[in-house]
């Protein structure tokens, strides 16, 4: 298997290509052709798996292929995650697969444990928004962030989440979404809570367990 047979375009087999990936790992071969057909996927699968690519490059491609109007732009992808350190390393995973877009998309993460003023300024035109729970409703609150118009949500490690006691923040945040959407849920542990979420949340998904 390899990547182009995934259906992913050129810019990112290059970026690939740079990264030295030479070949899906088993979670991408599974998720990515799943995403691009625009089906709801439910991963159970442990970090080191290469879940995030799995998510990311069919996203890259997806939003590559509808023109973004510079003057109506908004949040068009919302991935929850549960640590500022992983909030980090999503968005910095993006950076290195976006480096020959065939248009600018803009990716930001936002986190608690540091001011809020500068996330509020650097908001503007956000494509791709990463946040923890509480930073992100505190965010939504000030007027910085609208989700009104989320095509898709990731929760990655979504069971992490709902260790760390985010599913009250969580429920507020899903209720602000359009019900049209497209869903991922990443977790590497299948809890009671995980299949409530996963319920609520997905329809019909494509289930990945690696
Ligand atoms: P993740 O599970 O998403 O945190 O990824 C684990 C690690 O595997 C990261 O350092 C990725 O850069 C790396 N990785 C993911 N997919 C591939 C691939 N297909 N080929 C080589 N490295 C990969």
């Amino acid at each position: 298997m390899s990547f182009t047979s995934l259906g992913l375009s050129a810019f990112l087999l290059k970026a690939l290509d740079e990264q030295q990936y030479k070949a899906p790992y088993p979670v991408q071969e599974q998720a990515i052709p799943a995403l691009l057909k625009g089906k709801d996927v439910l991963g159970i699968s442990k970090t080191g798996s290469g879940k995030t690519a799995g998510y990311l490059l069919p996203i890259l491609e997806l939003l590559s292929k509808n023109k973004i109007e510079k003057r109506d732009r908004h949040v068009r992808v919302l991935i929850m995650v549960p640590t500022r350190e992983l909030a980090i390393q999503v968005n910095d995973s993006f950076g290195r697969f976006s480096h020959h877009l065939p248009q600018q998309i803009k990716t930001m993460a936002v986190y608690g444990g540091v001011s809020i003023n500068p996330q509020m300024m650097a908001l503007h035109g956000t494509d791709i928004l990463i946040a923890t729970p509480g930073r992100l409703l505190d965010l939504m609150h000030s007027n910085a962030v609208h989700l009104s118009q989320v095509e898709i949500l990731v929760l990655d490690e979504a069971d992490k989440l709902l260790h760390l006691g985010f599913k009250e923040e969580m429920d507020k945040i899903f209720s602000f979404l359009p019900s049209k959407r497209q869903n991922v849920l990443f977790s590497a542990t299948t809890t009671d809570d995980i299949n409530d979420m996963q319920k609520l949340l997905l329809h019909q998904p494509v289930k990945i367990e690696i």
